[in-house]
């Protein structure tokens, strides 16, 4: 139940486009609530051409922040004041912080990320690890994965995305190579590693191929999917046996982050995940 809107009431927001279809109000006002906060949670759908307005409008409403997704998560980093260096290195922000007028820019994807990992028993450290995908969600998770796996291979259809992504990530910690999209299809790959990522946006949509061939899957594999429901990726290994993980987790701690960055409290996780289920 949402607390009652008064004169105090401190706004936090998601800015995209489009923007119906999100769940963040459902998480975040479940959390305002829970922790007595005197907050509340809006979508707008704010146009490319909009956002610097819209951004300022953050400082001009005095509001807490807002979490940034579909266009905004690169363009806007010109227009903040500061930026942490991790949302530096992955080059787009998802939450804005508000301080006192200060605009800072913070990527909440990785670490939620890895603690969805952590919450469903994966371990990445010490593991070999096996990242299909080089766009932005590969960057956030990539930055994490590096630190934490004895390997990381990346694939991705784009070859020039992946080599790009694995010198970035190689100054993290060199422990990235690139394979070749083709290589999916081959015993070899999926024989080398222990985890697997999916950070494409393959299973997205009814029909979409698979992201990698499911043939040579084992009970010994962990296999995580960024996309929220269980694709069909997700359902190939879960039938092969192996430990299956999809994006929902992840969903839920890039908001419980962004609402601790909020308000300096710790997110009430499970109140959020009830809401978001
Ligand atoms: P992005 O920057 O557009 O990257 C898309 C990636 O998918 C690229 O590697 C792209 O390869 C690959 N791809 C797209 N279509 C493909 C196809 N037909 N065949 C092979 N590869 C294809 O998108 P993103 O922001 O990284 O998001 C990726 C996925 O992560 C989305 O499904 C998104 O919903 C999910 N996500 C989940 C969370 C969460 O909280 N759970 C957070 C962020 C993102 P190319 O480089 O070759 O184009």
């Amino acid at each position: 139940m949402m607390a009652e809107i008064s004169g105090r009431t401190k706004i936090a927001a998601l800015f995209g486009c489009p923007v119906e279809h999100t769940k963040s109000p459902r998480m975040q006002n479940a959390a305002f609530a829970a922790t007595g906060i005197d907050g509340c949670y809006v979508a707008f759908s704010v146009p490319p051409q909009e956002l610097s307005g819209a951004v300022q409008g953050i400082r001009s409403f005095g509001m807490l922040g807002v979490n940034l997704t579909i266009p905004h998560k690169e363009a806007v980093l010109p227009l903040l004041d500061e930026i942490d260096p991790e949302a530096q290195f992955i080059g787009a922000v998802n939450t804005i912080v508000n301080r006192s007028g200060r605009l800072c820019g913070f990527n909440t994807d990785g670490r939620g990320f890895m603690r969805s990992l952590a919450e469903a028993g994966i371990a990445a450290a010490g593991k070999r690890v096996l990242m299909l995908g080089a766009g932005g969600a590969a960057r956030a998770v990539g930055y994490y994965l590096a630190r934490e796996a004895s390997s990381l291979v990346i694939v991705n259809r784009t070859r020039g995305k992946a080599d790009q992504l694995a010198a970035d990530l190689n100054r993290v910690n060199p422990v990235v190579s690139v394979a070749d999209h083709v290589s999916l299809a081959s015993p070899a790959l999926l024989a080398e590693v222990d985890v697997v990522v999916n950070t494409t946006s393959l299973g997205l949509k009814e029909g979409d191929a698979l992201p990698l061939d499911t043939t040579y899957i084992e009970p010994r594999h962990a296999v995580c999917d960024l996309i929220y429901h269980k694709t069909p990726l997700l359902q190939a290994a879960s039938a092969k046996g192996a430990t299956v993980l999809n994006g929902s987790g992840m969903l839920l701690w890039q908001g419980a982050l962004a609402f601790e960055l909020w308000t300096g409290q710790a997110a009430p996780v499970e109140v959020m995940r009830a809401a978001l289920e």
